[in-house]
Order: structure tokens, then C-alpha cells, then sequence
């Protein structure tokens, strides 16, 4: 094993789980056992909270512009150990390098949001009636909760941890049992930036953790990104114990190409969509459109993914079982009469046998029913849907249940906006294949995309993470009495 065993992390300390179940973690780029990740037990979630109530008496009354300097000094650590970082979420999740790079980059941006929190949250104040005045705070929830995916092992805990802290609430995190390194290695650097201890603690696991955060009564909210099967779970179970949950789950992604469209640019944009982080990316372009003849775009599209090679400028799929998954669906597109222009099945990367990739993959004259053209993929798969018209296109993206994310290719700023009113998806782009909003600006999905109120980021997440108290004072005696006293 490459690295010592994976501990759990509370109240300031490394501890071992109280159980024995352990899973091995392998890297997908080429088969190493990384470590081996404890399946705790609800005992060991127990401990954590334990520590977390404690840890909150004192963080919560600490004022938020004390809170953020610690999220100012993480920030800087992130910076000074950002090739380390990227060296660590690269071998746990098989991402190339500089994807790997640009995941602590957004998680430095991430942070900085949180730094100036501050700056946000101020309450409101009004004189209502005579020398009465009403005003208003948001106040941290307590003991919350966030379930992570395995896509992006330090930007997804980043998208929650540094907001819901600096708010003053205190969190279990329970990292994907796929890649539980990266969250370690962020609550170190969290500590040395003077996180008190209890503030942030890690419980590694699987379902039984999970259930088991959903059920605490002392776990006020609950945070989960991953996949829509179990976001529908988490939210249900959540919400059936009274917690507030935000639940983010799986996409797929409708980029509407017009005959318009800048060639080059689009199929460069089209293909980075589709096959970045190896298309494991909830914001992946997975489903393209072309409406009427676009014929000269997708021969660039192809030339384009041919020049993406795996081992080289694309990472790996996360496991065996995702790859043939992955390869199952281009054989079943194929069957169904469906064309494959470049095909990524069976690829190889010399000296890493044992790596588990895909190649780029192009798939034509994929019909509305295929499972290529309803289901995520998750893995470096394009598939062409044509279509006459846009409305014909609008319909395709409309029907698909989920809604994180749909694209326009065009030059026309008439018909963009058109597009942009008409899909049924909560980010969406012009020219643009990664829709991703940048901090201040929120991110979250539609449909069955999201499950709950507001955004994960951004403003948007200080309502997830406090609630409003409202106060309504009167000091003098002078103030008058009227219909509201
Ligand atoms: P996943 O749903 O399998 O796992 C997510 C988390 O849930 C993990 O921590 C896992 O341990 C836990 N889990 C798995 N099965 C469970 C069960 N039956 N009961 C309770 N907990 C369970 O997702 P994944 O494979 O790790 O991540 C990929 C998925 O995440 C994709 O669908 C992707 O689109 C989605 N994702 C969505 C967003 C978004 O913003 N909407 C962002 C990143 C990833």
C-alpha cells in the first residue's frame, strides 16, 4: 500500500473506525493500491457528532470576521500546496494533471467566496414604528452534514465545507469511499489554517454511514451531491426526519449545435465538454443536437476527439466496472443502428495495463429512444442526435428527467435567447460547452438534477446553511403604542 491506512478524523485527531470492514482503494490510472478506507459503524458518526456539539458552543459565537480568517490562511495553504493537492485527487480519481489542477484552483475560488462572507450576510434593520425597529441575523443551523461523489475529491467538499463553517455551523463530512484521500488531507491543512478541533470531522463509509447522517436527530442539515438514485434517497430520508437537505444529483447534458455556428470553436468546446475529467463531470456535455445540416461541424468534432488520447491528455474512468459500463452502452448504440465516428472502446495505455480508460467517443444518428441518448454515461461519450428544427431540439432536451445543464451553439443572439428560455435546465450556455458559473454566482440544477431549495454555492448557499432569527425591539417607553403593540 502506497499510503498508511485511512482514519477517520474527529475532534482534531486521526482515530481509527470501530470496525474491522474496510475497502481497498485503487487509483484508476494503472491498478495501484493506494490504501484501504474504513466502512464505519453509527457509533463512530455518534463520536463525530458528539464532537461537533461541542466544538459549536464556542465556534458559533465566534464572530464571523474572526471565523473567515482561518478560511484566508487555508486558502493561502491550498495555494502553497496546490501541487501536492493536484498530485493526490490526480491519483485517487485517475484525472490528468492539470484537470487535477484546475479542481483545487476552483477549490481556492471556492474558498475566497467564503472569506467574504462577511461582506454578505449583514441582517437588515427599519425603525417599523415609533421607536420600535425590527432587524434580522442569520444564525448558524448547528451539527450539518456532506455527502460527496467521487468526481471531484477536493472541489466538491470545498463547495460545502468552507461556506457552512464560516457561517459558524460545525460538519461531518463523509468523503466517496472511492476517493478518501484528498478530504484528509483538506481537514490537515484546515487544522494547521487554526480550524478549532470538532469543527470539521471526517467519517469514512458507505450506505450504512450515509442512512445513518440521515437519521441523527442532532444532524440539522444535510448536504449530498452524487447520483440521482441516491440524491433521491438522501432527500427523501432526510426530509422524512425534518432535516433540510439539499440533494444534488446525476445530469445529462444537451448541447444544441445550429448549422451557424463558429466551426472551430464548437467542436473544440464540444469535445472538451464531453471528454474532460474523462466525461466524469456532472456538467459534461453528453447529449449533441445538431439541428439541420451541421455536417462540417461534426467532421471537426471528430478530428478534434481524435487528438485526445488517453494516458496522455485524458485521464481514466474511475473503475473497471464503470468502463465496461461505459463500453456496453456504445455496443448497444452500435447494435441499434447507431454509427460510431470515433470509437474509444478497448483502449490501452502502455505500461498501465491495469488502468482503466476509455477513449474518446463519437456516436451519429443516435435516435431520441437509445439508452446512449436518455441515460448518463459518465464516461468520454458523445452522442448525435439530428434534428430539422430547434424546436425539434428543444423537445429532445426538454423530455430528458434531468436539468443540470444545456448549451447553444450559435451566432445568433435572437435565437440564444430563445434557447435559453426554452431548456429546462438551471445552467445554461451560449458557446460556451462547460456551463459552470463562477463564484459569486451560484451552481445547482433542475428537475432531477436538484432535490430542495436554493443552490449549493454562491449567495444562494447562505440560506442553505442559517436561519433568519427576527428580532422586533423596544427600548424607550416613550415609543408609541399603536394596532401592531
Ligand atoms: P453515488 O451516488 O454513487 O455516491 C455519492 C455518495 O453517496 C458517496 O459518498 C457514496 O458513498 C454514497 N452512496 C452510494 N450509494 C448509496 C446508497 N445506496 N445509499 C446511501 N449512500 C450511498 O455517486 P458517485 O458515483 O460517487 O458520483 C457520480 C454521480 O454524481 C454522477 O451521477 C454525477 O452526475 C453526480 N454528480 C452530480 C453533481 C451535481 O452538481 N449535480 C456534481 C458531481 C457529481
Amino acid at each position: 500500500m502506497k499510503y498508511p491506512k485511512i482514519q477517520n478524523f474527529i475532534n482534531g485527531q486521526f482515530v481509527n473506525a470501530s470496525t474491522s470492514r474496510k475497502l481497498d482503494v485503487i487509483s484508476p490510472i494503472d491498478g495501484t493500491l493506494l490504501s484501504s478506507v474504513p466502512m464505519s459503524s453509527t457509533d463512530d458518526l455518534n463520536t463525530a457528532v458528539d464532537a461537533a456539539k461541542k466544538a459549536f458552543v464556542q465556534w458559533s459565537k465566534t464572530p464571523i470576521k474572526e471565523r473567515v480568517q482561518v478560511f484566508y490562511r487555508y486558502k493561502t495553504l491550498l495555494e502553497k500546496n496546490l501541487k501536492e493537492l493536484a498530485e493526490l485527487v490526480q491519483e485517487e480519481n485517475g484525472k490528468t494533471y492539470s484537470e487535477a489542477v484546475a479542481e483545487v484552483e476552483k477549490s481556492i475560488e471556492l474558498t475566497e467566496f467564503a472569506c467574504s462572507l462577511p461582506q454578505l450576510i449583514t441582517g437588515e434593520l427599519l425603525e417599523v414604528s415609533r421607536g420600535i425597529e425590527c432587524r434580522t441575523e442569520h444564525v448558524p443551523l448547528g451539527i450539518v452534514a456532506s455527502i460527496v461523489p467521487f468526481n471531484f475529491p477536493s472541489m466538491v467538499p470545498n463547495w460545502t465545507i468552507p461556506n457552512a463553517l464560516a457561517l459558524g455551523n460545525c460538519m461531518i463530512i463523509k468523503p466517496s469511499e472511492k476517493v478518501p484521500l484528498s478530504t484528509g488531507r483538506l481537514a490537515e491543512l484546515l487544522k494547521e489554517a487554526g480550524l478549532p478541533n470538532g469543527v470539521l470531522n471526517i467519517v469514512h463509509g458507505d450506505v450504512e454511514i450515509v442512512e445513518a447522517i440521515c437519521d441523527h436527530p442532532d444532524i440539522e442539515a444535510v448536504s449530498f451531491v452524487g447520483s440521482t438514485k441516491v440524491a433521491k434517497i438522501v432527500y427523501q430520508r432526510a426530509t422524512h426526519n425534518y432535516k433540510r437537505c439539499l440533494a444534488l444529483g446525476g445530469a445529462k447534458n444537451h448541447l444544441m449545435v445550429l448549422p451557424d455556428a463558429i466551426p472551430a470553436m464548437t467542436a473544440q468546446n464540444v469535445v472538451t465538454s464531453m471528454s474532460g475529467c474523462a466525461g466524469q463531470r456532472c456538467m459534461a456535455a453528453s447529449a449533441m443536437v445538431g439541428v439541420g445540416n451541421v455536417d462540417h461541424i461534426i467532421d471537426k468534432i471528430c478530428e478534434e476527439a481524435r487528438k485526445i488520447v488517453p494516458g496522455k491528455n485524458l485521464g481514466a474512468v474511475i473503475n473497471k466496472e464503470s468502463q465496461e459500463k461505459i463500453e456496453q452502452y456504445i455496443t448497444q448504440a452500435e447494435k441499434q443502428g447507431a454509427k460510431i465516428l470515433v470509437d474509444g472502446r478497448n483502449a490501452k495505455v502502455a505500461g498501465k495495463e491495469k488502468g482503466t480508460y476509455v477513449g474518446p467517443t463519437v456516436i451519429d444518428y443516435v435516435t431520441p429512444d437509445m439508452a446512449v441518448a436518455t441515460e448518463e454515461i459518465f464516461g468520454p461519450v458523445i452522442s448525435i442526435i439530428r434534428t430539422k428544427t430547434v424546436d425539434e431540439a428543444l423537445a429532445i432536451e426538454n423530455a430528458n428527467p434531468y436539468g443540470n445543464a444545456a448549451s447553444v451553439f450559435t451566432q445568433n443572439g435572437g435565437m440564444a435567447r430563445y434557447i435559453i428560455d426554452k431548456a429546462s435546465a438551471g445552467m445554461i450556455g451560449v458557446n460556451v460547452g462547460v456551463p459552470v458559473p463562477r463564484e459569486p454566482f451560484s451552481f445547482g440544477g433542475w428537475n432531477d438534477s436538484k432535490f430542495g431549495v436554493g443552490d449549493i454555492t454562491g449567495k444562494s448557499s447562505i440560506e442553505f446553511w442559517t436561519k433568519l432569527k427576527k428580532s422586533t425591539i423596544k427600548w424607550s417607553p416613550d415609543a408609541g403604542i399603536n394596532w401592531m403593540s
